[in-house]
């Protein structure tokens, strides 16, 4: 026997009330990744700035295509986004010569910071302080507003 499921009454559904979405979004808005991408994005324009030039400041041969940490960001994540542990580099000659040989990494970093900063960036970089992902992401925007033009929409995303 088929027995039938008795009709069951329901309210009418309520249209759901339409949701504004702020179109600003605010620094720190999104996912952790979301926040990684920006800051990473203001990060890399704000070392490609160091030489505007264009040329590899390692080399003085070949053009810079990459932005190369000096502490890998890997091992030293809390100077993954500091502007001193950046330098654009050219990937053939240099970038991969760096981070293949800790000493010449070691030589061009304390030649193109000078002592005085190499150490100070040395001694933030084994502090294993954590990276506030908020407080990075407003310095680098920050930064980034007072030196250069604001960003393609794409890469705020
Ligand atoms: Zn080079």
């Amino acid at each position: 026997m088929v027995t039938l499921a008795k009709p069951v009454h329901r309210a009418p559904r309520q249209p759901k009330p339409i949701q504004r979405r702020a179109r600003v979004r605010k620094i720190g808005a999104g996912s952790h990744a979301q926040q990684v991408r920006k800051a990473n994005a203001l990060w890399v324009a704000l070392i490609r700035a160091k030489e505007p030039s264009g040329i590899c400041p390692r080399c003085h041969k070949s053009k810079w295509t990459d932005a190369a940490h000096l502490f890998t960001k890997g091992g030293y994540p809390g100077v993954r986004f500091d502007l001193d542990n950046g330098v654009p580099l050219c990937r053939m000659r240099c970038h991969r010569r760096i981070d293949s040989d800790h000493e010449a990494k070691r030589e061009f970093a304390l030649r193109y910071l000078g002592k005085e900063r190499y150490e100070a960036l040395r001694l933030r970089a084994i502090g294993r302080g954590k990276c506030d992902m908020l407080l990075t992401l407003m310095y680098l925007q920050q930064t980034y507003d007072k030196f250069l033009k604001p960003l393609p929409a794409a890469e705020c995303r």
